[in-house]
């Protein structure tokens, strides 16, 4: 079995009282989470695939994940990468310290490139501490709508959630059948919540986000109260992101993000798209950023079926550019999706910025060599 070499995975918690951690970009995210924990401390970024996501490759995509709607990004917990440049220069982009001003925000340049603009070969990371008591609330829904505005309102009205996450009937449907699980496979889907604070204080938000649900008509609101209650329900959101690969032989990975006041316009647009098309579509997502993955199942040996997926995954991103949203939020451009980034530099008048990026891929990366493919900079 392959071992990975032990210097490319090393976390060091060194520095943990200053509240940050030093990576090897080979470990993984879940590695850097768990370190933190024998402290006290947690990595906010959690990707749904942290447990085989490495640090570069979560740098590299400014992957984001359930806890972003409270948290954000890799970028937001990021303070310093040591990189190899296309010459094989290496060099320190950022500061180990909360705070840096000193110079252009080259960092902030870096993650998210995709690999096109150098190598990371090592992080420094900021972390949290734990919070003392999380509460888990789940909402079942009849309608879109109804779970678009339970979304909204759970935003407006300054809950701050740890995480708020949405999965529809068909990601719901897939989790009971791979699972065993009998949740309601209701029209509107699942909102689930998380809220986190200080051991007392954390029933009385949990207490508002249920009345938000009831106001918004849920028709089943489950409060897990065990640890393993917890961890299934959680299971049906991460079983629905991959419904579509475990029920089809193909998968095209969506990741649209749109304002959070368009939310429901956006759910309710892709279940059109969805039935218009007749494809399979399994909808989960980062609601609380306004960041959802509304994935397609298809069979590639299916000509028919194929054509219709490909048809309404690109439906899905002009969808995202209509509603003043984004063709990806956080697992990047790479092949699949460079047609639609030109698309939505077009439409907001933004082709001067991706001739900047041009340059900027031409003065790190002379020769080309650095994911050459990817992001349409040829
Ligand atoms: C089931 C599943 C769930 C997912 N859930 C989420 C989620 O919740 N949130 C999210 O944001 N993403 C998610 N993703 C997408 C993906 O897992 C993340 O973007 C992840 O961070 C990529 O890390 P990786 O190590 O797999 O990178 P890879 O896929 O190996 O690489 C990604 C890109 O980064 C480049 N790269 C890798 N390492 C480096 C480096 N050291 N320096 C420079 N460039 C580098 C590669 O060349 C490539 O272009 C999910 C994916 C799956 C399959």
């Amino acid at each position: 079995m392959y071992e990975p070499f032990p210097e490319l995975i090393k976390v060091s918690t060194d520095h943990k009282y200053d509240g940050i951690v030093e990576a090897e970009v080979g470990a993984t995210v879940l590695d850097v989470d768990n370190e933190c924990k024998k402290y006290g401390f947690f990595f906010p970024p959690d990707p749904a695939s942290a447990r085989v996501a490495t640090v570069g490759g979560a740098l590299a995509e400014n992957a984001g994940g359930m806890r972003g709607a409270r948290y954000g990004v890799m970028r937001d917990w990021v303070l310093k990468v040591e990189v190899v440049l296309s010459d094989g220069t290496v060099t320190y982009f950022g500061e180990s310290t909360y705070k840096n001003r000193a110079g252009y925000d080259l960092l902030g340049l870096i993650v998210g490139s995709e690999g096109t603009l150098a190598v990371i070969t090592k992080a420094w990371l900021k972390i949290m501490p734990l919070p003392e008591r999380i509460v888990r609330i789940a909402g079942f829904f009849n309608t879109l709508d109804d779970a678009g505005e339970a979304i909204f309102r759970i935003r407006r009205e300054g809950i701050n959630p740890l995480i708020l996450e949405f999965a529809d009937k068909q990601g719901v449907e897939a989790a009971n059948k791979v699972k065993g699980f009998s949740y309601p496979e209701l029209p509107g889907g699942m909102v689930l919540v998380d809220v986190d604070g200080p051991k007392n204080g954390v029933d009385s938000v949990a207490q508002r986000v249920v009345k938000i649900m009831e106001e918004t008509h849920a028709a089943t609101i489950i409060k897990p109260e065990t640890p393993a209650e917890m961890e299934r329900i959680m299971d049906v959101r991460r079983v629905a992101f991959t419904a579509p690969g475990r029920l089809y032989p193909g998968f095209i990975d969506g990741d649209i993000a749109v304002p959070l006041s368009r939310i429901k316009e956006a759910l309710i647009g892709v279940d059109r798209i969805r039935k218009k098309y007749n494809v399979f579509i399994a909808t989960v997502g980062h609601a609380g950023d306004g960041n959802l993955h509304p994935n397609i199942g298809a069979d590639p040996n299916n000509k028919d079926e194929w054509e219709r997926a490909e048809k309404a995954a690109n439906e899905i991103n002009l969808l995202a550019i209509e509603l003043g949203g984004t063709v990806s939020a956080e697992h990047g451009i790479g092949k699949l999706k460079e047609e639609f980034l030109l698309k939505q530099f077009e439409v907001r008048g933004q082709m001067p910025v991706y001739q900047l990026m041009k340059e900027i891929k031409r003065i790190f990366d002379p020769k080309n060599i650095l994911n050459p493919d990817k992001y349409a900079l040829r």
